[in-house]
């Protein structure tokens, strides 16, 4: 049955004015009805079941208390990947693309590089990096059996290799080395009032707690001990941590150090190469 005079374009309308962006309308009401946004936009007028708007509704609602999206439909697209996502993992950010789109750039195609992802959470990071760069062998860490288990299930259903390794940082890579380790840590301070907009997600992914370099230092400190002479460490940071990481980096003995700014413009990554040399 049809709610009575509900459609398409009412239903995206009645979300907008409850404060909701057309973009996400359109992504829920997508979802709901199973159908692509270009099919809602070529279908304005068509009527909507009773249980659709009903469940759009239900949708909405959580959604205006602060839902991700993504966690709303299971899914966020990140580097041309389709990921499940679970409030068990942060959902990917497109500046997180920019760590991704980093390594490919250092390692070229046809070399089998050891990759590490440090917290990989849905294992965005890793998996991206094995659908641009076959050849990469991709080694995924996390510390949450939960969060694990998202990236292996990601993994399984794209279709691409991904060694899952559970625990702390480097804890799982004893006596392991590689060509690059990327990581997306929590880096938010615990007492940083833009958690409170992020209170979906799982706060072990956002902050490591009252410093929010913590995380950073910790994995800056262990990684000469797994990376290969001349081999990265690539880095995201919060927008006010380039300088403290790059300092970090320059401390631990880090050559090449550099950082780039995401697409706001904000410096959001920072990463150096462990030098062939040992220095003087
Ligand atoms: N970029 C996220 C945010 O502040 C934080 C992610 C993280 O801590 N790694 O929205």
């Amino acid at each position: 049955m049809s709610a009575p005079g509900q459609t398409v374009a009412s239903l995206v309308e009645a979300a907008r004015a409850a404060g909701i962006g057309r973009l996400d309308a359109q992504v829920l009401l997508g979802h709901v009805l199973g159908r692509s946004r270009a099919w809602l936009i070529a279908h304005d007028d068509e009527p909507v079941e009773l249980a659709a708007a009903a469940e759009m509704a239900r949708l909405l609602q959580q959604r205006a208390r602060g839902v991700p999206v993504a966690y709303l439909v299971g899914e966020r697209e990140f580097h041309g990947l389709m990921l499940k996502v679970r409030p068990d993992v942060l959902v990917p950010r497109p500046e997180t693309e920019g760590l991704v789109d980093w390594v490919m750039e250092l390692f070229d195609p046809a070399v089998p590089a050891r990759v590490a992802d440090l917290g990989t959470g849905s294992g965005a990071i890793a998996l991206a990096l094995r659908h641009r760069r076959p050849r990469m062998q991709v080694t995924a860490v996390d510390i949450d059996p939960a969060a694990l288990a998202v990236a292996r299930d990601n993994a399984v259903r794209l279709r691409l290799t991904l060694e899952c390794l559970q625990g702390r940082w480097f804890a799982p890579l004893a006596g392991r080395r590689f060509e690059c380790i990327v990581s997306n840590p929590p880096y938010v301070d615990a007492d940083d009032p833009h958690l409170q907009a992020l209170d979906s997600e799982p706060l072990l992914a956002l902050t490591p707690g009252p410093d929010g370099l913590a995380a950073l230092r910790e994995i800056i400190q262990a990684a000469p001990g797994h990376l290969e002479p001349g081999a990265w460490l690539l880095l995201e940071h919060g927008r006010d941590q380039a300088h403290a990481v790059r300092q970090m980096l320059v401390e631990r003995g880090f050559a090449d150090i550099a950082t780039r700014t995401d697409l706001a413009g904000l410096p959001r990554c920072t990463g150096g190469r462990w030098p062939a040399l040992p220095l003087p």
